[in-house]
Protein backbone atom coordinates (compact mmCIF):
# COMPACT_ATOMS: atom_id res chain seq x y z
CA UNK A 1 0.00 0.00 0.00
CA UNK A 2 1.78 2.60 -0.73
CA UNK A 3 1.33 6.47 -1.41
CA UNK A 4 3.26 8.47 -4.24
CA UNK A 5 6.96 9.52 -3.38
CA UNK A 6 6.30 13.10 -4.22
CA UNK A 7 3.01 13.39 -1.80
CA UNK A 8 3.22 17.44 -0.30
CA UNK A 9 3.10 16.42 3.33
CA UNK A 10 1.84 17.00 6.15
CA UNK A 11 -1.52 16.57 3.99
CA UNK A 12 -4.38 19.26 3.76
CA UNK A 13 -6.79 16.63 4.03
CA UNK A 14 -6.79 13.06 4.57
CA UNK A 15 -9.92 11.72 3.23
CA UNK A 16 -8.64 11.28 -0.45
CA UNK A 17 -6.01 8.58 1.63
CA UNK A 18 -8.12 6.36 3.33
CA UNK A 19 -8.57 2.89 2.41
CA UNK A 20 -10.34 -0.16 4.23
CA UNK A 21 -8.21 -3.51 4.24
CA UNK A 22 -8.59 -3.50 8.18
CA UNK A 23 -11.54 -5.70 7.99
CA UNK A 24 -12.88 -3.82 11.23
CA UNK A 25 -13.10 -0.51 12.20
CA UNK A 26 -10.69 -0.84 15.26
CA UNK A 27 -8.20 -1.73 12.26
CA UNK A 28 -9.12 1.14 9.70
CA UNK A 29 -8.71 3.45 12.48
CA UNK A 30 -5.12 2.23 12.66
CA UNK A 31 -4.62 2.21 9.30
CA UNK A 32 -5.35 6.10 9.36
CA UNK A 33 -2.11 6.92 10.31
CA UNK A 34 -0.32 5.50 7.09
CA UNK A 35 3.38 4.39 5.96
CA UNK A 36 3.81 3.61 9.64
CA UNK A 37 7.06 2.24 8.84
CA UNK A 38 7.95 5.35 6.84
CA UNK A 39 7.03 8.73 6.42
CA UNK A 40 4.00 8.23 9.58
CA UNK A 41 1.05 9.90 7.10
CA UNK A 42 -1.52 11.30 8.93
CA UNK A 43 -4.99 11.16 7.47
CA UNK A 44 -7.06 12.48 10.05
CA UNK A 45 -6.10 15.77 9.18
CA UNK A 46 -8.40 18.25 10.12
CA UNK A 47 -12.18 17.47 12.45
CA UNK A 48 -14.03 17.97 9.36
CA UNK A 49 -11.84 14.22 8.45
CA UNK A 50 -12.56 12.55 12.07
CA UNK A 51 -16.38 13.79 11.10
CA UNK A 52 -16.28 11.64 7.59
CA UNK A 53 -14.10 9.17 8.65
CA UNK A 54 -16.53 8.01 11.67
CA UNK A 55 -19.28 7.77 8.92
CA UNK A 56 -17.23 6.14 6.26
CA UNK A 57 -16.48 3.74 8.95
CA UNK A 58 -19.76 2.96 9.89
CA UNK A 59 -20.17 4.14 13.40
CA UNK A 60 -22.21 7.25 13.13
CA UNK A 61 -25.03 7.84 11.21
CA UNK A 62 -24.32 11.92 10.16
CA UNK A 63 -20.89 13.62 10.57
CA UNK A 64 -20.74 14.47 14.38
CA UNK A 65 -19.87 17.57 15.41
CA UNK A 66 -15.89 17.70 16.26
CA UNK A 67 -13.07 19.99 16.97
CA UNK A 68 -9.52 20.15 17.08
CA UNK A 69 -9.42 18.62 21.08
CA UNK A 70 -11.70 15.62 19.42
CA UNK A 71 -8.89 15.13 16.36
CA UNK A 72 -6.04 15.07 19.32
CA UNK A 73 -8.47 12.46 21.84
CA UNK A 74 -8.94 10.80 18.27
CA UNK A 75 -5.37 9.96 17.27
CA UNK A 76 -4.60 9.40 21.55
CA UNK A 77 -7.30 6.53 21.13
CA UNK A 78 -5.82 5.44 17.68
CA UNK A 79 -1.98 4.90 19.14
CA UNK A 80 -3.41 3.48 22.31
CA UNK A 81 -5.27 0.48 20.06
CA UNK A 82 -2.31 0.12 17.31
CA UNK A 83 0.33 -0.21 20.48
CA UNK A 84 -1.98 -3.07 21.43
CA UNK A 85 -1.69 -4.37 18.10
CA UNK A 86 1.98 -4.61 17.56
CA UNK A 87 2.61 -6.27 21.23
CA UNK A 88 -0.60 -8.86 19.97
CA UNK A 89 1.08 -9.55 16.95
CA UNK A 90 4.25 -10.23 18.50
CA UNK A 91 2.85 -12.43 21.68
CA UNK A 92 3.08 -10.09 24.37
CA UNK A 93 0.40 -8.56 27.02
CA UNK A 94 -1.44 -5.71 26.16
CA UNK A 95 0.32 -2.52 27.82
CA UNK A 96 -1.82 -1.40 30.77
CA UNK A 97 -1.98 1.95 29.72
CA UNK A 98 -3.36 0.88 26.22
CA UNK A 99 -6.24 -0.91 28.53
CA UNK A 100 -7.05 2.69 30.25
CA UNK A 101 -7.00 4.27 26.90
CA UNK A 102 -9.56 1.69 25.60
CA UNK A 103 -11.51 2.18 28.88
CA UNK A 104 -11.40 6.00 29.04
CA UNK A 105 -12.85 6.18 25.54
CA UNK A 106 -16.04 3.91 26.84
CA UNK A 107 -16.25 6.04 29.67
CA UNK A 108 -16.64 9.02 27.64
CA UNK A 109 -20.10 7.48 25.94
CA UNK A 110 -21.25 4.38 28.52
CA UNK A 111 -23.99 1.77 27.50
CA UNK A 112 -27.22 2.39 28.22
CA UNK A 113 -30.33 0.58 28.14
CA UNK A 114 -33.68 2.59 27.63
CA UNK A 115 -37.60 0.93 27.22
CA UNK A 116 -40.32 2.98 25.48
CA UNK A 117 -43.68 2.37 25.01
CA UNK A 118 -44.54 1.34 21.37
CA UNK A 119 -48.03 2.51 19.94
CA UNK A 120 -48.88 -1.53 20.52
CA UNK A 121 -48.63 -0.79 23.97
CA UNK A 122 -46.00 -3.18 23.75
CA UNK A 123 -41.70 -1.97 25.58
CA UNK A 124 -38.93 -2.06 23.15
CA UNK A 125 -35.81 -2.54 24.95
CA UNK A 126 -33.14 -0.37 23.21
CA UNK A 127 -29.05 0.01 24.00
CA UNK A 128 -27.48 3.14 23.30
CA UNK A 129 -24.64 5.26 24.12
CA UNK A 130 -24.96 8.54 26.38
CA UNK A 131 -22.39 11.27 25.72
CA UNK A 132 -22.04 14.03 22.68
CA UNK A 133 -21.90 11.95 19.33
CA UNK A 134 -18.05 12.29 18.83
CA UNK A 135 -17.52 10.25 22.03
CA UNK A 136 -20.35 8.06 21.35
CA UNK A 137 -18.93 7.08 17.49
CA UNK A 138 -15.14 6.76 19.13
CA UNK A 139 -16.28 4.30 22.29
CA UNK A 140 -18.11 2.38 19.17
CA UNK A 141 -14.29 1.98 17.88
CA UNK A 142 -13.17 1.27 21.02
CA UNK A 143 -15.80 -1.14 21.97
CA UNK A 144 -14.61 -3.13 18.69
CA UNK A 145 -10.95 -2.75 19.48
CA UNK A 146 -11.68 -4.45 23.21
CA UNK A 147 -13.29 -7.18 21.51
CA UNK A 148 -10.71 -7.74 19.13
CA UNK A 149 -7.71 -7.80 21.45
CA UNK A 150 -9.68 -10.13 23.77
CA UNK A 151 -8.48 -13.60 24.25
CA UNK A 152 -11.40 -15.21 21.79
CA UNK A 153 -9.90 -12.79 18.50
CA UNK A 154 -6.41 -11.60 19.61
CA UNK A 155 -4.72 -14.75 17.44
CA UNK A 156 -6.48 -13.34 14.26
CA UNK A 157 -4.86 -9.74 14.15
CA UNK A 158 -1.71 -9.16 11.81
CA UNK A 159 0.47 -6.75 10.28
CA UNK A 160 0.73 -6.96 6.68
CA UNK A 161 4.18 -8.83 6.02
CA UNK A 162 5.11 -6.64 3.31
CA UNK A 163 8.02 -4.59 4.40
CA UNK A 164 7.05 -1.18 3.12
CA UNK A 165 3.30 -1.90 3.72
CA UNK A 166 2.17 -1.26 7.52
CA UNK A 167 -1.72 -1.87 7.49
CA UNK A 168 -3.22 -4.47 10.28
CA UNK A 169 -5.83 -6.25 8.99
CA UNK A 170 -8.16 -8.87 10.84
CA UNK A 171 -7.65 -12.41 9.14
CA UNK A 172 -10.95 -13.67 9.00
CA UNK A 173 -9.79 -16.76 6.69
CA UNK A 174 -10.66 -20.42 7.64
CA UNK A 175 -7.14 -21.32 7.90
CA UNK A 176 -6.08 -18.35 9.47
CA UNK A 177 -2.69 -18.17 7.41
CA UNK A 178 -3.19 -14.52 5.88
CA UNK A 179 -0.02 -12.83 5.58
CA UNK A 180 -1.08 -10.02 3.33
CA UNK A 181 -3.26 -7.26 3.50
CA UNK A 182 -4.38 -7.09 0.04
CA UNK A 183 -2.99 -10.24 -1.74
CA UNK A 184 -3.60 -7.94 -5.00
CA UNK A 185 -1.53 -5.31 -3.90
CA UNK A 186 0.71 -6.61 -1.75
CA UNK A 187 0.96 -10.23 -2.05
CA UNK A 188 1.70 -10.18 -5.94
CA UNK A 189 4.51 -7.28 -5.04
CA UNK A 190 6.25 -9.96 -2.39
CA UNK A 191 5.60 -13.00 -5.00
CA UNK A 192 7.34 -11.11 -7.73
CA UNK A 193 9.98 -9.71 -5.42
CA UNK A 194 10.69 -13.48 -4.74
CA UNK A 195 10.84 -14.37 -8.31
CA UNK A 196 13.15 -11.84 -8.98
CA UNK A 197 15.40 -13.33 -6.43
CA UNK A 198 14.74 -16.52 -7.25
CA UNK A 199 16.10 -15.56 -11.29
CA UNK A 200 18.92 -13.48 -10.14
CA UNK A 201 20.39 -16.36 -7.98
CA UNK A 202 20.15 -18.25 -10.92
CA UNK A 203 21.56 -15.72 -12.93
CA UNK A 204 24.69 -15.75 -10.49
CA UNK A 205 25.97 -18.20 -12.26
CA UNK A 206 26.62 -16.25 -15.44
CA UNK A 207 27.61 -12.59 -13.69
CA UNK A 208 27.63 -10.78 -17.53
CA UNK A 209 23.57 -11.68 -17.83
CA UNK A 210 22.81 -7.98 -18.06
CA UNK A 211 19.32 -8.81 -16.34
CA UNK A 212 21.24 -9.68 -13.23
CA UNK A 213 22.11 -5.94 -12.56
CA UNK A 214 18.15 -4.91 -12.60
ZN1 LIG B 1 0.15 -4.67 2.76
Amino acid sequence: MDLPDDLDLPLERGEPYWYWLGGRPALDFVNTLRERWWRRVETLVTPGDLARWLVAAGVADAPPPAGPADVERARALREAIDAAVVETVAGRDVPAACAEAIDGALRRAPLREAVALEPSGALALTTGRDGPPVDRALAAVAADAAAMLGAAERGRVRICASETCSARFFDRSPAGARRWCSMRLCGNVAKARRHRRRHRAAAGRTPSDPRSST
